[in-house]
């Protein structure tokens, strides 16, 4: 490597652990914020609005993530995801890619008593936006 590529390489990977520790210190409160949160309505994706999961879809996990047993028809995407040394399978919005969270086939032991239990979208609370179904 010539030094000044090794100097550009440094120069991302430091940006890239800057990024890292920025994003885990301003998420962190925030991440789990609707993990807990019940009222009927449906979850959209921050960046685009596009509507990703119902409220009838979500259960209360014991992982204390938001958690869905299933997205909108079409309105996730997903893609393998082997960064941090573990094999998952993340979601994005399907309109404008946003990384949303991960997908688990984990739910029927992770909390979702309902009849369907298997997926889990465990998905970040800061990735969505809540629009309130008025009148229910
Ligand atoms: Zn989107």
């Amino acid at each position: 490597m010539s030094p000044r590529l090794v100097s550009i390489v440094a120069a991302v990977s430091m940006a890239g652990v800057v990024a890292v520790a920025f994003a885990s210190v301003v998420t962190r409160p925030a991440e789990r914020s609707f993990a807990k949160h019940l009222e009927p309505g449906v979850y959209a994706c921050r960046a685009c609005e596009r509507p990703l999961f119902r409220s009838e879809d979500k259960f209360e996990s014991t992982t204390r993530w938001p958690s869905f047993r299933k997205s909108v028809s079409e309105s996730v995407v997903t893609r393998p995801d082997v960064s941090y040394g573990m094999k998952r399978t993340e979601v994005l919005c399907s309109q404008c890619n946003a990384h949303l969270g991960h997908v688990f086939e984990d739910g029927d032991r992770t909390g979702d008593t309902h009849p369907d239990a298997r997926w889990r979208y465990c998905i970040l609370s800061a990735a969505l936006a809540f629009e309130l179904r008025e009148g229910q």
